[in-house]
């Protein structure tokens, strides 16, 4: 019996491994693009491309990156830091300074 039982388990995953397959090589089939009338294959005989999306940068997304003192904006390294001031209004306390060093 335990014989028997053997047999037909070895039977049974060839005809599953041969069905695989068969399934595979079908659905490369179905997803292969038919060559139409015109004869040959262009933009519009292909399904849409997933809309590019811009990686964001993991270093433009500082959460504690310093506000700016007067503006509240975002200072970036490149800014000044003490006290922490942004470009646009570094340039601001610049142009109303009158003391000349
Ligand atoms: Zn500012």
């Amino acid at each position: 019996m335990e014989e028997k039982n053997a047999k037909i388990k070895a039977e049974l995953a060839a005809h599953n491994k041969t069905l695989k397959k068969k399934l595979k090589i079908e659905e490369q089939e179905s997803k292969a693009i038919k060559i139409p009338e015109k004869g040959y294959i262009d933009a519009s005989d292909l399904p849409p491309m997933p809309s590019f999306v811009q990686p964001r940068p993991e270093s433009s997304i500082n959460l504690n990156a310093p506000k700016c003192i007067i503006c509240r904006g975002t200072v970036y390294f490149y800014e000044k830091q003490d006290p922490p001031t942004c470009l646009y209004c570094e340039k601001i306390v610049l142009d109303n300074a009158t003391e000349v060093c």
